[in-house]
């Protein structure tokens, strides 16, 4: 079970004179009738739910910075939401807390082909990012499968990846610069068009800091020119183990291919019924591998990558020979979390990261905990990065099935570290993996990491309850900041 912090009475006691005061900066834009706000009280982590206080969507900058310096010295908390598809509950409101949706900030500011970089403002789609440059001949590699929806804030927020993360980098190699605003209002540059930064590298930590030190109110963005080639093929395996096999050899012979995805039978069977991808039926497993570049450099990457899924065992490679043959393979991998919809209502989405070389290894464990738990769990992910995302469906009307698949959900991801792995590859740890953060992360490691966050929010008011295991006061590390002699957190014990 998922622990928020107490709602402070006296906060939600004050609600409609909040309500006022942030219409004074935000007069278009502040929701504070429950049917309204039930529309953000969640994120795709749908088995939590919880209606916040306000929400509020800001326009520009200064109204950011104004709503967070008002929070500030009002002493209540700020939950930011992009697009509300957290996978780990990142935008998962307090019920004492404002929701500062950034989605109304959606444009894109600048498109400088000369600095090969478009700068945004948060609440822009990841795919907008590409339409806004591909006439030029440019994209924007990172490219979630949730991409139609989810936001540029957020997938920094989140520091994000996708399909072609392998050979182009998460988020955080792809971004340039940010414009930052802190909890007190104050605003940040971080980086910018040009190469390098001096003094500490904030912009690495801003990266991947789910909303816990401030709000990203425009980025600039890397964009890279097109590959003049690109060459996609499906790879049929009859057993786990051979696709589990091929991969590590893969990138062992030295080849990176853009994309390579893995789908077991279970998983290529949903997708199949969901949007016919033409996947081969009677598979245990599939990669998709995607190369590509130059044109003698994709035919030699390809011929090897050939000869090395057939020499492990490949039962059939299909080489997609044009765009829509392409455009169909993909179709049914970017598909594969809504089509679990077809098998149950709920579903968990896993997301820890493991040494490549453990993945036959490890994916025979994850079966042996379906069968131990019950629970169905259908395999898809990002192979070549080792990045599992077992998706573990259920049905949480069924008494006891959320928390068995909340307890096989904790149990995969003790295996990945415990293989050498981390908790998370790109969704983050939110709420949903809080309590695991003590199996990768000495007490000491914490403390530092939650000191850094005291540097950025000596309140602790920005998104409190994510990532960190248990509350601290900043106080119990060496700061605190205490307003009209309230004590952050007056519901907790003190140690
Ligand atoms: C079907 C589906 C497929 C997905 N596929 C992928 C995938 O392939 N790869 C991947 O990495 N993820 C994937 N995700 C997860 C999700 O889409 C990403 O984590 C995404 O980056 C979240 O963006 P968002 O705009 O929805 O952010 P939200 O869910 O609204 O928020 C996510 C976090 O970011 C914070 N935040 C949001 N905006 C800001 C801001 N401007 N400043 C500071 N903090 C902010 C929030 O507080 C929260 O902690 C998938 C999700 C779904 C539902």
């Amino acid at each position: 079970m998922i622990e928020l912090p107490a709602p402070d009475p006296a906060i939600l006691q004050r609600r409609a004179e909040i309500a006022a005061a942030l219409t004074r900066i935000v007069p278009d834009g502040v929701i504070a009738d429950n049917a309204t706000l039930t529309a953000y009280d969640r994120d795709a982590m749908a088995a939590y739910s919880q209606i916040p206080l306000l929400c509020v969507l800001p326009t520009d900058a200064d109204q950011v910075s104004a709503v967070l310096a008002y929070a500030a010295r009002e002493n209540i908390r700020i939950v930011p939401r992009g697009a509300g598809t957290s996978l780990s509950g990142g935008a998962l409101p307090l019920a004492d807390g404002i929701l500062l949706g950034l989605s109304r900030m959606n444009r894109i500011l600048e498109v400088d082909l000369e600095n090969r970089c478009a700068v945004v403002q948060p609440g822009v789609t990841n795919a907008s990012v590409t339409r806004a440059v591909q006439a030029a001949g440019f994209y924007y590699a990172p490219d979630p499968s949730s991409q139609i929806a989810c936001t540029i804030g957020g997938n920094i927020a989140e520091n994000s990846g996708g399909i072609h993360c392998l050979k182009y980098g998460l988020t955080t190699q792809n971004l340039m610069g940010v414009e930052f605003v802190l909890m007190n209002g104050e605003r940040l540059r971080l980086g910018g068009k040009h190469a390098g930064d001096g003094g500490l590298d904030l912009l690495s930590v801003v990266c991947g800091s789910e909303g816990l030190l401030g709000v990203v109110t425009e980025a600039t963005l890397r964009i890279l020119p097109r590959p003049p080639v690109t060459r996609t093929m499906l790879i049929a395996f009859d057993t786990v183990r051979a696709a589990g096999e091929t991969v590590a050899a893969i990138i062992a012979a030295g080849i990176i291919p853009a994309a390579l995805e893995f789908m077991d039978r279970r998983c290529i069977a949903t997708v199949e019924a969901f949007c016919a991808p033409g996947y081969p039926p009677d598979a245990e497993a599939i990669l998709i591998a995607e190369i590509d570049g130059m044109p003698a450099e994709v035919a030699d990457d390809m011929r090897r990558l050939m000869e090395i899924a057939h020499g492990l065992g490949a039962t059939s490679i299909r080489d997609c020979a044009d765009e829509a043959q392409r455009a169909r393979v993909w179709s049914g991998r970017k598909a594969a979390f809504g089509a679990m919809g077809r098998l149950e209502p709920d579903m968990l989405c896993m997301d820890g990261t493991i040494p490549r070389r453990a993945l036959p290894d490890v994916l025979d464990k994850i079966a042996s905990y379906a069968e131990h738990y019950g629970l169905v769990c259908c395999n898809v992910f990002h192979a070549g990065d080792g990045n599992l995302h077992p998706l573990i469906v259920f049905d949480c009307m069924r008494p006891g099935e959320l928390e068995r698949a909340e307890a096989f959900g904790a149990d995969i991801l003790k295996l990945c570290v415990a293989m050498g792995g981390v908790l998370t590859g790109e969704h983050g740890i939110g709420v949903e993996k809080k309590a695991l953060m003590g199996e990768m992360f000495s007490p000491s490691d914490l403390a530092q990491q939650e000191r850094l966050k005291c540097a950025f929010d000596g309140q602790s008011l920005l998104n409190p309850g994510k990532v960190f295991p248990t509350l601290h006061a900043c106080v119990e590390l060496g700061r605190m900041h205490v307003q009209a002699g309230r004590l952050p957190f007056g519901n907790l014990p003190r140690m």
